[in-house]
């Protein structure tokens, strides 16, 4: 049996709330890993994953893909006698020296307060065993290359440095929200970041099939599945809008044709949020960034619909945008070259400050409704990665 050791995020939360936080995560954990054999326990700040050897590797990408933790270490367990907890040390401490660290320092907890030595007594007898035990090993305090932890709960517990969390709240405890995915970098970052503060997610991709390529639908839903290993799955709609975007093409000025085009996708989009009980639209909109999200065209792009708009990314600049696709694993995707409809559609000369008055006189004049609701009815559903 293998033990893993969860710290809990956002410890701020108290009381009811932080109970039903506890359960959901507990919950989230348990889907991710049906099947395993695996036990959780929970306690005060901390859960406790009990596992079989073999599925080490499953639970650790688990623990890897789950929001709501603020870091998870494969623990020993001892009993809480103070020669049992120093061997422990001990141990973690030639286990650690055998991956390569060379200095360390001792960190302890203590909530049983009848463990016959305080946090402070834990250290020192601890550290001064690690040292004559361990040749090669010292004691650095301020930058340690690993940091051997000790806590004293209901056993004691000992292990190596702690890898971090994802941290954020636990998937399903912020209502859900229906994220507009292109198969840009910054759509998924930003759909990544709403699942981040616990929130479901749903996603719609609109495409321009036969304008736009296979590959290009097959990048979306490869990264709909990237997301959705972290958000418990998302259920990915892929809708046609050629023939609106015909419509806005063959009745709208040039300069206007992709804040007409966002119209549209954001009244789509918010029938099919409605429908589907979400509560609001996620963009991966970023001030500036392009023509398209100047303030004035961001206001008209959204002048048609009811539902809060979300867009986390709007304050961030490409470059920690990207970084944070790294990080989630999308950004090798995102830069795939296959053209979503946006960009078959972009005009030479946009409008950069529209105004919303004007936007909606033309988007009227298209009568795009009964086309978009015919797409809508055309679209087809894929759930992907579902625990
Ligand atoms: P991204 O990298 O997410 O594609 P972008 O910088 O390319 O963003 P735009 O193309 O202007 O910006 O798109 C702005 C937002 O509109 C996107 O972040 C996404 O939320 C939505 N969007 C754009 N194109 C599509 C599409 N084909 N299907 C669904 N949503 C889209
Ligand atoms: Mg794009």
């Amino acid at each position: 049996m293998t033990t893993y050791l969860l710290k809990l995020g956002e410890l701020t939360l108290k009381g009811e709330n932080r109970k039903g936080f506890e359960n959901t995560l507990k919950q989230n954990l348990l889907s991710l890993l049906r099947q395993t054999g695996v036990k959780v326990e929970t306690t005060a700040g901390r859960f406790f994953v009990h596992c079989p050897e073999e599925v080490r590797e499953k639970v650790e990408n688990a623990l890897d893909h789950l929001l709501g933790i603020a870091g998870w270490a494969k623990t020993r367990i001892a009993e809480k006698t103070v020669e049992a907890v120093i061997q422990a040390c001990v141990e973690e401490a030639e286990t650690l020296f055998e991956q390569g660290v060379r200095t360390f320092k001792i960190e302890a907890r203590r909530t049983d307060k009848s463990f016959p030595l305080d946090s402070y007594k834990i250290r020192c007898r601890a550290g001064a065993a690690v040292l004559d035990a361990v040749r090669g090993l010292q004691v650095d305090v301020h930058t340690p290359q690993g940091i051997i932890e000790v806590e004293i709960r209901e056993r004691s517990y000992i292990y190596g440095t702690a890898k971090k969390g994802l941290r954020g709240l636990p998937v399903g405890t912020a209502g859900r929200g229906l994220l507009l995915l292109s198969g840009g970098i910054d759509s998924p970052v930003a759909g990544y970041l709403m699942a981040s503060r616990g929130m479901r997610i749903d996603a719609v991709y609109f495409h321009a099939y036969p304008y736009t390529s296979e590959e290009a639908r097959q990048k979306a839903v490869t990264l709909a599945h990237i997301v959705g290993r972290y958000a418990l799955g998302i259920r990915l709609y892929t809708v046609n809008f050629t023939a609106v975007q015909m419509r806005i093409k063959e009745g709208a000025p040039e300069p206007w044709l992709t804040i007409l085009l966002r119209m549209a996708m954001m009244e789509c989009a918010q029938i099919l949020a409605l429908h589907r009980g979400a509560k609001c639209l996620i963009t991966g909109e970023s001030l500036s960034q392009v023509a398209s999200q100047t303030v004035e065209n961001i206001a008209c792009t959204e002048s048609l619909v009811r539902l809060p708009v979300l867009r986390p990314l709007i304050g961030m600049d490409k470059d920690q945008i990207i970084r944070m696709a790294e990080t989630i694993g999308t950004y090798e995707t995102s830069i795939l070259p296959y053209q979503d409809c946006c960009v078959l559609f972009s005009p030479p000369h946009p409008v950069l400050r529209g105004g919303v008055t004007e936007a909606a006189r033309f988007y009227e004049q298209l009568e795009p409704g009964e086309l978009i609701k015919a797409a809508l009815r055309e679209s087809a559903m894929i759930k992907c990665a579902f625990p």
